[in-house]
């Protein structure tokens, strides 16, 4: 069976086909799942089959058994975690990197894909106002990105102590003191646990949860020795970011390492508008970013960048004799990621960029925040209602009186369909917490989310 097959096309249309009719279906349907994971598996498990099925029928199969069990994440009417939709020049040239399946780790053997994400990651870094010397790597998510981030860290900051990690390990290695805000993604503590260096310092946070430097300066002046400090751009339940021109400062009195976790929240340095939340935070060392959320492509992809280029690539690095290494240019893709074989994750970033412009990322950026101030000003006028986060990026917590209460709306909200938001526990109250995230997410989806929070509110007040 030759490329041009007719069995190829014939799945490929299948699959236009059928996500199609799911794109079609965003703007009127319920958000919520119709069926749960454990009504679909006897449809896709079974015995294993023993023959197989032509690839057209595999696909139609699929896409239908699988329809019940879809959440409408790329809906504009989702509001649930950070998710982010799919713009449609990244999604289509999604597809196109899977058709040319092409692994992105040598330049040398794919050339076609390093030039589209080298330029991506120079867009990437005019545009969020980073040093334009820096590393950029493409990996799964912010988690990875966080992880690749601070292993940048750990390989500096013990080599300028004197110590080598690749030829001794951790044992016996001078101890790295972390330092996180209290309110930091719990996928940082992950990162540092994956590189070995234990549970993090905690510093105080304001009552939005930014990181309060003095506090972090006290807590450094405890110790010596190397120190990993992890700042936040967009704290995920109040938006908020940490005061990086006055931490960064503490940092470096103390010979600190600065990571920014900005999973979101990086995004706002593309914004005019926003700009003054990320003030500062190009004094960093590092950065992680996702690109699957503010900027819309799908599913995986996180960004790490990182000022010094030279201890990345020690610690991502590797020479194998089999592989054609890259003398001359800037370097292989894999020195900058954990994975030596992967996708191509920079194509669809490279046209998301290229489909919006810098204009249009700030304006989707800007709407993304209007939007969220947008549902919170629609509902802190009602008698009831709480907004408890200083609302200025793109998420908004609310209260409804009591705990049960809150918790009677979310799931309310989320039984009625219109919109579909999560519920959270901050500042120890458990909270509805509405994440704006989704370039669909224009005026009529805002009005329909503060009608259905209403709504919600009242059934649950009348029941
Ligand atoms: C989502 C998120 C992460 C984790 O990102 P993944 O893409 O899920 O790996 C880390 N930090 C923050 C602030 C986030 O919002």
């Amino acid at each position: 069976m030759s490329h041009g097959d007719d069995d190829y096309v014939r799945a490929l249309a299948a699959a236009v086909r059928h996500s199609t009719a799911w794109l079609r279906s965003l703007p009127g349907r319920r958000v919520g799942p119709a069926a749960a994971a454990h009504d679909l598996t006897d449809s896709f498990g079974g015995p294993m089959p023993r023959g197989g099925m032509p690839a057209e029928d595999v696909v139609d199969l699929l896409a239908r058994t699988a329809e019940p069990g879809l959440m409408a994440m790329p809906s504009g009417r989702f509001f649930g975690w950070v998710i982010g939709g799919t713009l449609p020049a990244a999604l289509a040239s999604d597809w196109l990197v899977s058709a040319w399946d092409q692994n992105a780790g040598l330049r040398y053997a794919t050339p076609a894909m390093a030039a589209i994400e080298e330029s991506a990651g120079h867009w990437l870094l005019e545009l969020l106002g980073l040093p334009s010397g820096a590393d950029v790597g493409f990996v799964t998510g912010a988690t990875m990105a966080n992880f690749t981030g601070m292993a940048a860290a750990r390989w500096r900051l013990l080599a300028d102590a004197g110590w080598d990690l690749d030829r001794d390990g951790l044992f016996g290695a001078p101890r790295i003191r972390c330092l996180v805000g209290r309110e930091r993604h719990d996928t940082v503590d992950l990162g540092l646990r994956y590189l070995g260096l234990g549970k993090p310092a905690v510093v105080d946070a304001d009552s939005q949860g930014r990181l309060i430097p003095g506090a972090l300066d006290a807590l450094l002046a405890e110790g010596s020795g190397p120190a990993l400090v992890c700042l936040q751009a967009g704290n995920l339940h109040s938006g908020a970011f940490d005061p990086f021109p006055e931490a960064i400062r503490v940092a470096r009195k103390h010979g600190a390492w600065v990571h920014i976790d900005g999973a979101f929240g990086l995004w706002a340095a593309a914004a005019p508008e926003l700009r003054s939340l990320t003030r500062g935070y190009e004094e960093a060392d590092s950065w992680g970013t996702d690109a699957h959320k503010t900027l819309n492509v799908p599913y995986d992809c996180g960004i790490a960048i990182v000022r010094d280029a030279s201890a990345l690539r020690s610690a991502m690095g590797l020479h194998a004799s089999y592989l054609v290494h890259d003398a001359e240019g800037p370097g292989d893709p894999f020195e900058k990621v954990p994975e030596l074989s992967r996708r191509a994750r920079g194509v669809p970033v490279w046209a998301a960029l290229k489909s919006l412009g810098s204009d249009g990322v700030a304006a989707q950026v800007r709407g993304l925040a209007a939007a969220a101030a947008d549902i919170a000003a629609g509902l802190a006028g009602e008698e009831g209602v709480e907004v408890l986060n200083d609302v200025g990026y793109t998420q908004v917590c609310l209260a409804f009186g009591d705990d049960a209460t809150t918790r009677a709306v979310t799931a309310r909200i989320i039984s009625d369909g219109r919109v579909w938001m999560s519920g959270s526990r901050w500042r120890d109250r458990d909270i509805l917490r509405v994440s704006v995230s989704n370039w669909h997410t224009s005026e009529d989806e805002v009005r329909t989310a503060v009608d259905a929070v209403k709504a919600a509110f009242s059934a649950v007040r009348g029941g």
